[in-house]
């Protein structure tokens, strides 16, 4: 994606304008680059879009606060997907009200996009898939390419659902995508609108239909869709990659595809927020004379030094060797830490020679522990 420009300067205002100047500008901005205005121009449809987005923020207090304190990055949504640009329809149907008295009617446009007027665009299903992900996979974020069984467009009639590519106005509504019939109400007659039932309120009807998707215009196929997993992200946690859902009948507007993130269990680690739990048992001799151990970390192994007298339930901290912490809204802010839990392995079976050193020991002036050493054990333990 391209970097983005600063809300302020899209809009052109000063960080300091007042929530009605705001608007006033994006009402210019909007009017300016209106896809009425400038039909099949692609550069002013991106502009017109980018408006939308630095009004959409700007124009709510929060999310005005949030962009001020911490610029683009404090607008990614939990993992950086929602707040991935606004569609034509997102726009209309959020800021229709900003073009009232400007000349456009909107409806004949876009289908209303939640607004009344005209026919309704259809907007096709979300999905939801699930992606399991590796602790390193989370660790670094990646790419995941997962085959999806979905609604797409059908090839044969571009979707239109006609066989020779024609559709006709729909001869019950005459295109408006609604009936209106006469009721006899508490105040006389009164007129009810409904969707009409011929054409399902498209507004057009087709005579012949395509052979492959019966009309539809979709047909259930797979996709190889790529989705991108930031660096951070816990089970539980669902991103939208907007517009990858099924495919609307006859050239809607697609849903989109929400995936939901599992973590797979780890060999060695157990994962805590952001810190990774790592569980190490020495032997009796490194614990008590002190020296190296390997132990693994998620960007690979590593050698530690065990200080002498390490005494089990010790946690020793490895700073920058977790995962990547993340927000509610997806900014990172810094990483967690490995922590190691320090166990000491008391053997079990013994030969009889190292039952005879282990008796020596037994009576050596300083194996036996202190009413001080006790005490501190158990704090250190238990932490009383
Ligand atoms: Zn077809
Ligand atoms: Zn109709």
């Amino acid at each position: 994606m391209a970097e983005k420009r600063d809300y302020y300067e899209v809009l052109g205002v000063e960080k300091n304008a007042s929530a009605e100047e705001i608007k006033k500008a994006y009402r210019k901005k909007a009017i300016q680059y209106h896809p009425d205005k400038n039909p099949g121009d692609k550069e002013a449809e991106e502009k017109f879009k980018e408006a939308a987005e630095a009004y959409e923020v700007l124009s709510d207090p929060q999310k005005r606060q949030r962009y001020d304190q911490f610029g683009m990055a404090g607008m990614q949504g939990a993992g950086g997907f929602s707040g991935g640009g606004m569609s034509m329809e997102d726009i209309f149907s959020h800021f229709g009200d900003i073009f009232e008295g400007a000349g456009f009617d909107l409806g004949d446009l876009f289908g209303g996009g939640g607004r009344s007027r005209g026919p309704r665009v259809r907007r096709g299903s979300d999905m939801r898939v699930k992606v399991h992900l590796t602790l390193e996979e989370i660790a670094t974020g990646c790419e995941k390419k997962i085959k999806v069984r979905k609604l797409v467009q059908c090839k044969d009639c571009n979707g239109t659902g006609s066989a020779d590519g024609r559709t006709e106005t729909c001869p019950t509504c005459k295109g408006s995508g609604r009936t209106v019939r006469q009721q006899r109400g508490i105040f006389g007659m009164m007129q009810v609108q409904s969707e009409c039932e011929t054409c399902g309120g498209e507004g057009t009807v087709i005579k012949n239909r395509c052979p492959k998707c019966g009309g539809q215009g979709v047909i259930r196929d797979e996709e190889i869709i790529s989705i991108t997993i930031p660096a951070g992200v816990a089970g539980g946690m669902q991103l939208t990659v907007p517009g990858k859902g099924n495919a609307a009948p006859r050239g809607g507007v697609n849903g989109d595809l929400l995936v939901l993130i599992e973590e797979e269990e780890h060999k060695d680690f157990v994962r805590q927020d952001s810190d990774l739990i790592y569980n190490l048992l020495l032997d009796m001799p490194t614990a008590v004379l002190g020296g190296q151990v390997q132990i693994p970390t998620l960007t690979g192994d590593v050698k530690i030094t065990i200080t002498p007298g390490t005494q089990p339930g010790k946690v020793l901290r490895m700073r920058g060797k977790g995962l990547p912490r993340i927000d509610q809204y997806g900014r990172n802010y810094g990483t967690g830490d490995l922590l190691i839990n320090v166990g000491v392995y008391i053997p079990e079976k013994l030969s009889k020679d190292e039952r005879k050193l282990i008796e020596q020991l037994q009576n050596s002036p300083n194996i036996a522990p202190g009413s001080a050493d006790k005490k501190n054990f158990f704090k250190n333990l238990f932490g009383i």
